[in-house]
């Protein structure tokens, strides 16, 4: 085991240890073994923050892991930790209200046990945290942030606050500090914002009906609204069939009082729940049955964010400070895990021959392998946006009939369905 006390220098130091930098920490650590790469994780938050459910249990926040990041999480031995939290995603059924366009993708067409699955954060956050803990080699701190920057020619100074030591030197800083980097901020990396003028609704539900494993997208002229399916819940003796739903609706702001606006995110968000229930009923149709419960909202404002730079001399940046993409197309965390084991791989295979792991040629390879990947995910994510909360009639009838091509043609069915189970990049499906 690798001594834990705090050193003033380590090849790699990760500035937030959430989904993305604690994610990427294990990968580092099960691909680096006992090859004596020095790791140091800080987190601003307490890790006691994971064990956080968002309230009663219930409405526990969810995500969507793709089949991809499956194969993932299994590389680096962490998989068999989550197996026994998940929810397997059999099939997604396509529709679109009101016209004639569906299509269903099933994991046996596919060839896989599950197209992707549904973890709750809070299981999520546990197994990597317990994971973290029982690590050998990693080192890890929380809450102690990284406070300020100071770029040197062989990596980066850091000062630090809430650990032993006020400063440490690293060959390479990896920015995982989340959307609203303050570190970039400070870098001075610039953002490039896209608001979609929409807010995505996030509710847990529970309906009659047993979900079979089957995940529902449905296309309506007020905006896409997905179901996930997650594990039933038990209270006493009752037991309720539960999905995860996330509801893209206009962003009016506060003027939701135009005619026409009595599906602005604001105003179904201020629904007493029995209202909420039967227009949401109304929209997504019967396929679950009657909805008999809706959990506590929220609304997350949808915009797609990515920094202008990625890269500079001994800094990269991973997960939502790179890009965060809006939750609708359920990709960011899925695009952030390739995106980290790519990194690490390329990490360690400079530091087994003797490189730095934060010179520009290793850093320009992680951009090279990842920007197809990236420009891909980032594109499929805003296609699905526009195109289905758009209720243009020539636009409606395209991804109509795009539904309906989809189901008889399995070329562009296997695209899409690729695309949803993070394997478009072949790179993530090798085992
Ligand atoms: C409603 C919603 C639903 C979503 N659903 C899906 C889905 O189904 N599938 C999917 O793939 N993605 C989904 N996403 C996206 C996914 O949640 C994000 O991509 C992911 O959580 C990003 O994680 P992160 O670690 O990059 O950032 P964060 O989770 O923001 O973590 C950043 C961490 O950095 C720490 N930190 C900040 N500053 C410092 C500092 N200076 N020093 C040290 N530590 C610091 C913070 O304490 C924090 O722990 C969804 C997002 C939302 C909002």
């Amino acid at each position: 085991m690798t001594d834990k006390t705090l050193k003033p220098e380590y090849d790699i130091v990760i500035a937030g240890g959430g989904l993305v930098g604690g994610s990427f920490a294990l990968m580092l650590e099960h691909l680096a073994r006992d090859s004596g790469l020095r790791v140091l994780l800080l987190d601003a938050a307490p890790v006691a923050k994971t064990d956080d459910s968002d309230g009663d249990d219930f409405d526990a926040r969810s995500t969507a892991l793709s089949w991809g990041s499956r194969l993932i999480y299994e590389q680096a031995g962490l998989w068999p930790a989550l197996a026994g939290a998940v929810t397997a995603i059999r099939d997604i059924h396509v529709s679109d209200r009101g016209h004639f366009g569906a299509t269903r993708l099933h994991s046996d067409e596919m060839g896989v046990e599950a197209l992707g699955y549904v973890a709750e954060n809070r299981h999520l956050g546990q197994a990597l945290q317990q994971a973290l803990r029982d690590s050998r080699q990693l080192t890890m701190r929380s809450p102690a942030s990284v406070e300020r920057v100071q770029p040197l020619s062989d990596g980066a100074m850091l000062t630090i606050s809430g650990a032993e030591l006020d400063s440490i030197k690293t060959r390479l800083l990896v920015l995982a500090d989340g959307g609203r980097s303050s570190l970039c901020q400070q870098l001075g990396i610039r953002l490039q914002k896209k608001q979609y003028d929409q807010q995505a609704l996030i509710c847990n539900i529970a309906f009659a009906e047993d979900h079979h494993g089957q995940a529902f997208e449905r296309f309506t002229d007020t905006g896409p609204l997905a179901v996930l399916p997650l594990a039933d819940h038990s209270s006493g003796r009752e037991r309720q069939h539960r999905g995860a739903l996330v509801w893209t609706l206009a962003d009016t702001g506060s003027g939701d009082n135009e005619p026409g606006q009595q599906y602005s995110a604001q105003r179904i968000m201020a629904l007493p729940e029995a209202d909420f229930i039967e227009t949401l009923q109304q929209r997504f149709g019967w396929r679950l049955g009657r909805i008999t419960h809706a959990g506590a909202r929220s609304l997350f404002p949808l915009a797609l964010t990515v920094a202008a730079e990625q890269i500079r001399p001994g800094i990269v940046l991973l997960g939502n400070s790179a890009h965060t993409l809006h939750p609708v197309a359920g990709q960011g965390l899925n695009l952030a895990l390739r995106d980290a084991r790519a990194l690490a791989e390329l990490i360690v295979a400079a530091h087994k021959t003797n490189r730095n792991p934060g010179s520009m040629d290793v850093l320009q390879a992680f951009l090279a392998a990842q920007s197809g990947d990236q420009a891909n995910t980032i594109a499929f994510s805003d296609l699905t946006t526009r195109l289905f909360s758009n209720t243009q009639p020539a636009l409606a009838l395209g991804r109509n009939l795009g539904l309906l091509l989809m189901d008889l043609m399995p070329p562009a069915k296997g695209w899409f369905a690729r695309q949803a189970m993070g394997m478009a990049d072949r790179r993530s499906v090798s085992p």
